[in-house]
């Protein structure tokens, strides 16, 4: 069972302070309701008993999927630091590997056992849940998106430098469907072809340039070629 921890919050509008229950790791091999619950958005919300306000609480949430070999990290840092938050996870795991060696091997060498992505605030932590159930690969997935960029609404956010969210939602009828978060304007869906996807995935070197996009990384998502490349067109 994943338990869950009890703490002190303060509502950010009310300022009432109250305590809840919200996962700072959840085994959903254990327990797949909570991976519903990620999926519907009600993981680690809470409700003011004051203001009834719906507040996310923000925990560095561990997701683990036994079956399905994930091992998907949350962070709250700020995007822009992913360099940092890579590295510092790496460290993590390192010191895993010395502390359970004897204790835990299973905990030893998590990186070559399972994938481990570090993903940062529960929008990214929900796509890659969505796009392992879809058995995509996210490497592909994320490089389509930068292939996509240059469609014209998306270059328009970019060229003004907004920051954004692209995010996996579905397969459906052939297409892959996203939504886009920009930062400072309202949310839009787009479309896919499926096909675009398997271009990639059944031409071996189309595939290797996108696993090379991200060697080694657990940050594995647009925004990380976008801020190590640049737009490119
Ligand atoms: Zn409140």
């Amino acid at each position: 069972m994943t338990m869950p921890s009890l703490e002190q919050i303060t509502c950010s509008e009310c300022k009432h302070k109250f305590e809840t229950r919200f996962y700072d790791s959840v085994n959903v091999t254990q327990d797949p309701s909570l991976k519903d619950d990620l999926l519907n958005r009600s993981l680690n919300k809470a409700f003011c008993p004051q203001c009834k306000a719906e507040l996310t609480i923000p925990s560095a949430l561990l997701y683990h999927d036994m079956d399905n070999k994930l091992w998907l990290q949350t962070t709250w840092e700020e995007e822009q630091k992913w360099v940092e938050a890579e590295t510092a996870y790496k460290d993590v795991l390192k010191s895993y590997a010395t502390e359970y060696r004897r204790l835990a091997p299973a905990f030893a060498s998590i990186e070559k056992k399972m994938k481990v992505r570090v993903v940062f605030g529960y929008d990214q932590l929900r796509e890659k849940v969505l796009i392992f159930e879809a058995k995509l690969d996210d490497r592909i997935i994320e490089f389509l998106k930068f292939a996509s960029l240059p469609w014209d609404p998306i270059r328009k956010l970019v060229n003004k430098g907004v920051a954004m969210e692209i995010l996996f939602e579905r397969i459906e009828d052939g297409k892959m469907g996203f939504v886009c978060l920009p930062d400072d304007s309202d949310p839009f869906c787009f479309a896919l072809e499926r096909e675009l996807y398997n271009n990639i995935a059944n031409d071996a070197g189309a595939k290797q340039e996108a696993f090379d996009a991200f060697k080694d990384a657990f940050y594995v998502n647009v925004n990380r070629l976008l801020m190590q490349w640049g737009a490119q067109w």
